[in-house]
């Protein structure tokens, strides 16, 4: 007997990465022979320094090649702790027993999702935000709220934002600062006011500061620094970025004991622990503090001035409404005026630029603002600025300005 598939209802609402489109298409187009420009790259183009490399190559000889504890080697437990407890004195208690090593920081937030919040309950994602964040929340059959930002504050939501959009069903709120798409970063009063209001009204808060190294005014304050208490408090980070490390697959949570002890028991039943020698490998990237700052220095400083670079032929379309980045390595901005009446004009800008022009960048519709596009500058000085170059001029022929 033949069996069809029906999709269960664990993924009724479960949609395909809207990012998936483009990719797809400048594949095909690479595979053609056509030169693209990829500015739709999530992920520094950086390889991993060395001596983290060598310091996993090491472990692995050695013989870390077995099973580990669900929850992560100690010795990467206690750096992520250490580093922690120099947030300041609502991180001052944090110890390993408090951490949770995962595959990647995306497993960091789906452990979080899935212990705190359920169905009925209601969870606050301010818009535009990473696209996993609504599936997430949805897995978990919780229902997510974006909440969007007003484009003269870059995108970003205030405390009183989040308090219009609560109702008695709202149990948590995702932030992410810097933030994915815009690049926009929270300043610590900004944080204050969000977190203090989560406390007061009891919200878990799942804070994911990935990004939070690649800032180019001094690091991003984390929500540790920030926050009331850390009763309520997941933060989320990993060393992906940061560390030019995505493929290693390393992230971690700091959470109250309770929630950590929750988080540990279904990690354990899904995935159990992260690869051994990608841990012995962040234990390197964690503790040996002098390469990993020159690395991480080297790096933001190439993004840096990649950014002011292209940002210098930005000004060349002044009316072009643009996030100027403060973190992370991404352009957002909006292409509406190019397509007036398209309720997708991030998405037709996206296949322009692409099928015409040969630069690949993500519509903005994986963020829920579809009148925005993403391209990012994590890639070498002259292709952004050529990419760069390329949609600038698409926008301004397209408006006539
Ligand atoms: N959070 C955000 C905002 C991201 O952009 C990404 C990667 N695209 C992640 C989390 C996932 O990172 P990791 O590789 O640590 O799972």
């Amino acid at each position: 007997m033949s069996v069809a598939f029906r999709p269960s209802e664990n993924i009724a609402l479960l949609r395909e990465s809207a990012t998936i489109a483009v990719s797809a298409r400048a594949r095909a187009l690479k595979a053609e022979g056509r030169a693209i420009i990829d500015l739709g790259a999530g992920e520094p183009d950086f390889d991993t320094p060395a001596f983290i490399r060598d310091a996993a190559a090491a472990a692995m000889h050695a013989g870390a090649t077995r099973y580990t504890a669900t929850e992560g080697i100690l010795p990467l437990r206690e750096a992520v702790a250490a580093m922690a407890r120099e947030y300041g004195p609502v991180a001052a208690d944090v110890t390993a027993r408090d951490i949770v090593i995962s595959n990647g920081s995306k497993q960091s937030i789906f452990n979080a999702c899935f212990v705190l919040f359920g169905p009925g309950d209601e969870v606050l994602v301010p818009t535009p935000s990473w696209t996993s964040y609504y599936e997430i929340v949805q897995l978990a059959r919780a229902t997510p709220v974006p909440v969007y930002g007003d484009r003269a504050r870059d995108l970003k939501v205030t405390a009183d934002d989040l308090a219009r959009a609560a109702t008695p069903r709202t149990r948590g709120l995702m932030l992410n600062s810097p933030c994915n798409p815009t690049g926009a970063v929270y300043s610590a009063d900004e944080l204050r006011a969000i977190l203090a209001l989560a406390h007061e009204r009891g919200w878990w808060v799942i804070s994911d500061e990935i990004y939070r190294r690649i800032c180019y005014e001094g690091d991003a304050p984390s929500a540790l620094q920030a926050a009331p208490g850390r009763d309520n408090l997941v933060v989320v980070d990993g060393v992906a970025k940061a560390y030019a490390m995505t493929g290693w697959r390393v992230g971690w949570s700091i959470a109250p004991l309770d929630v950590t002890r929750a988080m540990t028991a279904f990690q354990s039943h899904a995935t159990f622990h992260m690869a051994s020698m990608a841990q012995h490998g962040a234990v390197a990237a964690l503790t040996r503090r002098a390469e990993s700052e020159a690395a991480i220095a080297g790096m933001v400083a190439q993004y840096r001035e990649r950014r002011d670079a292209a940002l210098a032929v930005f000004a060349t379309a002044p009316h072009l409404p643009l996030v100027r980045p403060a973190g992370a390595f991404y352009f957002y901005f909006d292409v509406s005026a190019a397509f007036p009446g398209d309720p997708d004009a991030g998405s037709t800008f996206a296949k322009r630029v692409l099928e015409e022009h040969g630069v690949a960048i993500v519509p903005g519709a994986a963020f829920k603002t579809p009148d925005w596009v993403r391209a990012s500058y994590a890639a070498p000085r002259d292709v952004v600025v050529e990419g760069i170059t390329r949609i600038v001029a698409l926008y301004r022929s397209l408006t006539g300005r």
